[in-house]
């Protein structure tokens, strides 16, 4: 079937609109209605060629909501009507350990949802910046808010599981400080969640202008990362910290927050690397550098649930799809609050 998508041709070319095909549904296939889907840096960096291995065309997108309109002969858990979600996997070997245990975004052989290759045409994944998706009942997601709420669930299905899933792993709770680097999509979600989770929660900005806001979010305290002395007045107290900054910067700035065995976990993937951290910060109190990529199927549904059941959702700008390449812009300025999501109702015309 044809259907209507925005993407890119080329590393260098706006994006534009263009037709695109999606399989016709297989036996354990759900096909969803897209309604809204959020702007993810990741669309930015892939979309731009700034990571290695773009294919084009590129539609990007992979914060997904919708309702399922058909579904295979063997799907049980899904019927048309529901509200759904897809976020950054679509399809992984099932076989492997990680598969096993639920960590789907480790199997070596994943298929993101925009951007890998695939035996449908055109022989590459194409995201959610489009009217529909197949995508096989494994990873689809059950959403539990309200309809009404639709649109700003749309980036839990990346921002939300990306900082969900470190946030768990890293055993942030009641007595914990842990703090938040970046305050764009990702940040303000991670802030939201760890404060949901019981956390005392310090929130760093660059941007002055974001100090209040993060409050709102849930930060009990906001550090203005330029100032050296804001910063000192935390040094050696943190037991976890969450980066997610999509730039490369001075890693030593925050080790140097952590307490003893404490961690910090980059979450931010920029186009080019980081000064290498000082090793002397690290070996001094045992400190950790770790990483961590989305989450798996399991804890994406989690995720969604424990959002569901504390009344979290993302603070969006809802944009029509011919406003993708101005939104762009206005991300890398830093100029949004804090997840601009695409209104698909808009690609029809
Ligand atoms: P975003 O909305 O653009 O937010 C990034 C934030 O980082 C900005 O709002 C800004 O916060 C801070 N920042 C940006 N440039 C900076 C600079 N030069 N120096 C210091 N701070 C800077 O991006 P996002 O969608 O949250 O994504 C963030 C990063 O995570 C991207 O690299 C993305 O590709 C990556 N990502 C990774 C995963 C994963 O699985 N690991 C998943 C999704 C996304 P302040 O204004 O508060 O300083
Ligand atoms: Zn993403």
């Amino acid at each position: 079937m044809n259907i209507n998508a925005i993407g890119a041709y080329s590393g260098t070319q706006p994006l534009e609109p263009m037709s695109i095909t999606r399989r016709e549904p297989g036996p354990h296939d759900v096909q969803i209605d897209i309604a809204f889907c959020g702007v993810c840096h990741s669309d930015i960096h892939q979309v731009r060629a700034e990571w290695a291995g773009t294919l084009y065309p590129c539609v990007p997108g992979h914060e997904i909501v919708g309702h399922v309109i058909a579904t295979g002969a063997h799907v049980t858990g899904f019927q048309p009507g529901d509200l759904v979600g897809v976020g950054c996997i679509v399809d992984s070997c099932k076989q492997c350990d990680e598969c096993f245990d639920g960590l789907e975004n480790y199997c070596d052989n994943m298929t993101g949802t925009y951007n890998f290759p695939t035996p449908d045409a055109p022989g590459h994944t194409l995201g959610g910046y489009s009217q529909q998706i197949v995508v096989h009942e494994r990873y689809v997601l059950r959403v539990r808010h309200p309809e009404s709420q639709l649109a700003a669930v749309a980036p839990l299905l990346c921002a939300g599981i990306t900082t969900y899933s470190p946030l768990r792993h890293w055993n942030v709770g009641p007595g914990k400080k842990v703090g938040i680097v970046g305050i764009g999509g990702l940040g303000h979600m991670g802030i939201k969640l760890a404060h949901a989770m019981g956390a005392e929660v310090v929130a760093f900005t660059t941007s002055d202008s974001k100090r209040e806001a993060a409050k709102a979010l849930g930060a009990d305290e906001v550090v203005v990362s330029r100032n050296a002395e804001e910063m000192q007045a935390h040094a050696k107290s943190f037991d976890f910290i969450l980066n997610t900054v999509a730039a490369p910067h001075n890693l030593d700035a925050f080790t140097t927050l952590l307490k003893r065995d404490g961690t910090m976990t980059l979450v931010g993937a920029p186009a080019s690397p980081h000064d290498a951290p000082e090793v002397f910060n690290l070996i001094f109190k045992r400190r950790a550098i770790a990483g961590s990529m989305i989450g798996g199927i399991p804890e994406t549904q989690e995720m969604l649930d424990f959002c569901a059941e504390h009344g979290i959702v993302a603070d969006i700008e809802l944009i029509r799809a011919d406003q993708i390449n101005e939104a762009y812009e206005r991300m890398l300025k830093g100029d949004v609050k804090y997840r601009f999501v695409i209104d698909n109702a808009t690609l029809s015309a």
